[in-house]
């Protein structure tokens, strides 16, 4: 008992702590991996979104390449450079100022006269765009360096100026420095980190920022657009070269205001069931939000959920993603909590119901194991008892060394009491074994059960009075019918008559008495009462079961299968009744087999 205890604690009960304890663990990251899970969505909706911008710059780059070729289609490159900025502004309303500049750092375009805007230009650039003054520019740290500063190129652009854009590029980067972001998105932060500041990573731009003259970065390139920063504004640049006149640099600064219309719609282009769950913002280099998906939202604009920046070509912008209802991702993680917690919760509760069930089966098993071992034990010393007494008396009178009529009497007496023992004993046996089999046949037919007990009574009564006993009846002088099997029901008064006798002891008094109830229902009752141990407290209703002895035969020193009982009460319960026990006042033990009887006239 104590290896299998020690197996189960080793194979089932530890390995089920070990599960368990790890469940409860994992449910602690429930919501980080949610979290993550949401993120990994978002941020791909966010680079998605980027993209569209992207391409949407590009247009924007091809536009006004598309348009200035087609002005100087109609005007020749020199004449048309002189009146560029009112003519772009006119027929291009991206455009906030058009300017022209020779390779060698003329501008020919706009003039001072044309209003404050073009003066304002020709403050800020003039110095620049005559490549006497280095301007900071914006390259993407992760992607190559043709890339950086290009963020188009026309059909016209070889491999020879992807070449020069390279070195132009390179010369770019010869004093880069990397940029801190403007916005901090929670991504990829772990619950507990959040209330601390976010990693150092997390904090720095893809952005890299060097210093280069407009003739550097434009190189042999065709086209191209270009960001920098004058007194913390943005000016987006965008430039053309044509192959006419590849010394005039036809330019334009974008209007932010225009550009930021343009881009609107694609910042509102959320669709369901995405629409639902966030906001998207298009950040500006103040991390304040110029386009929004949803109108009227409001947000620690610097603290987005995720966020993706644009790049190059709008430096320090970015597309963020708000999260309309934080709290709910919170309260699904919750509810995924509790319910893995009472999947959990079941699951060990399911393993330790199971497990108990187990042990109790176990150990049951173990005792019906070890209840079989001492019935064999105690039946084969049944066995051998009488057949001894049998034995020794058959040989005494075989070998006539008795002469005494009377003695020889009560010698075949013995032998005929043991042999009846024998067979009783034999028959509960066989009976008990096709009981269990389910192969055990009642012949059921109307009887009387007084008759029936009085001729048990009277068989019986020889070897009680032979043993000391006194037995008293009680039985009715009328019929009492039952539907029964005849034989059985004898064997279950015999059984309750020959334990009587058993547990008795000193004070040898058994009653038998048969009586008709009519309460609840009609049904015969038959008592067998002694004076004898009684039943020990606790016990009452395993004496019943089979193989129990409640006075095993060595504390006590009487002998016994264990089955009487267990047969009475099947036979009993075959027959719609049962047998009960119940203690007897002034001492000594009450058996009552009930019956159901049949109506007087059927
Ligand atoms: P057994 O062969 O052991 O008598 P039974 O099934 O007839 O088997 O009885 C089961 C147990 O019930 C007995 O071992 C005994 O402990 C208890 N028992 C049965 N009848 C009596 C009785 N009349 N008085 C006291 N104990 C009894």
């Amino acid at each position: 008992m104590k290896k299998v205890a020690l197996l189960f604690v080793l194979a089932v009960f530890l390995p089920s702590l070990l599960l368990a304890w790890l469940a409860v663990r994992s449910l602690r990251d429930q919501q980080f991996l949610l979290e993550r899970q949401e993120s990994l969505l978002y941020q791909g909706t966010a680079d998605g979104t980027v993209k569209d911008i992207l391409a949407a710059l590009g247009d924007i780059q091809h536009s006004f390449a598309a348009k200035v070729g087609a002005m100087l289609e109609a005007e020749d490159p020199r004449k048309l450079a002189t009146s560029f900025d009112a003519l772009l502004r006119h027929e291009w309303p991206l455009a906030e100022v058009g300017f022209v500049v020779t390779t060698s750092g003329e501008i020919l375009s706009p003039s001072p006269q044309e209003g404050p805007t073009a003066r304002a230009f020709l403050t800020e650039n003039s110095r620049f765009l005559a490549n006497r003054e280095s301007a900071e520019v914006y390259l993407n740290s992760k992607q190559p360096f043709n890339n950086a500063l290009m963020l188009a190129q026309n059909d016209t652009t070889s491999g020879k100026q992807n070449d020069a854009s390279v070195l132009a590029g390179r010369k770019a980067t010869d004093n880069v420095k990397t940029e801190k972001r403007y916005v901090v998105p929670q991504q990829m932060l772990n619950p507990s980190q959040r209330a601390v500041s976010p990693p150092e990573e997390q904090q720095v731009s893809k952005l890299s920022v060097s210093e280069a003259e407009f003739r550097q970065l434009i190189g042999e390139q065709s086209e191209g657009m270009l960001a920098r920063f004058i007194d913390n504004k943005l000016q987006v640049i965008l430039w053309f070269r044509s192959a006419r006149d590849s010394q005039l640099v036809f330019g334009a600064q974008l209007g932010l205001g225009s550009l930021q219309e343009n881009l609107r719609p694609i910042i509102q282009q959320v669709e369901a069931p995405l629409r639902d769950e966030i906001c998207m913002a298009l950040l500006n280099d103040a991390a304040k939000p110029v386009a929004l998906s949803h109108s009227g939202f409001q947000a620690n604009w610097k603290h987005p959920f995720v966020a993706s920046e644009i790049g190059e070509a709008l430096p320090h912008w970015e597309v963020a993603v708000y999260l309309l209802n934080p709290a709910k991702l919170a309260r699904s993680a919750e509810a995924l909590k509790w319910m893995l917690g009472l999947l959990v919760a079941v699951l060990v509760t399911a393993i330790g119901i199971g497990s108990w069930l187990l042990f109790s089966d176990l150990s049951r098993q173990l005792r019906l194991a070890r209840q079989k071992t001492d019935f064999v034990s105690n039946v084969s010393h049944e066995l051998k008892t009488p057949l001894t007494s049998i034995r020794m008396f058959a040989e005494l009178l075989a070998e006539g060394r008795v002469a005494d009529p009377a003695r020889q009497r009560s010698y075949l007496n013995i032998i005929t009491a043991e042999s009846a023992r024998l067979t009783r004993l034999i028959n509960n046996v066989l009976d008990f074994a096709r009981i269990e089999r389910g192969e055990k046949k009642y012949t059921f037919q109307r009887c009387d059960l007084a008759e029936i007990t009085r001729e048990t009574a009277d068989s019986y009564l020889p070897h009680l009075e032979a043993n000391g006993f006194t037995l008293d009846c009680h039985l009715p002088s009328t019929t009492v019918w039952v539907n029964g099997d005849r034989d059985a029901l004898a064997q279950i008064i015999v059984n309750l008559l020959s334990n009587a006798e058993k547990y008795s002891g000193a004070q040898k008094e058994v009653v038998l008495r048969l009586e008709q109830k009519t309460r609840p229902l009609p049904y015969a009752q038959i008592e067998v009462l002694d004076r004898g141990l009684g039943v020990p407290a606790g016990s009452e209703e395993k004496i019943f079961e089979k193989f129990y002895r409640a006075h095993d035969s060595l504390s006590s020193g009487i002998q016994g299968s264990g089955l009487g009982l267990t047969l009475a009460r099947q036979i009993a319960r075959a027959h719609g009744g049962d047998v009960l026990y119940e203690p007897r006042e002034g001492g000594g033990s009450c058996f009552r087999l009930h019956l159901p009887v049949t109506p007087e006239h059927s």
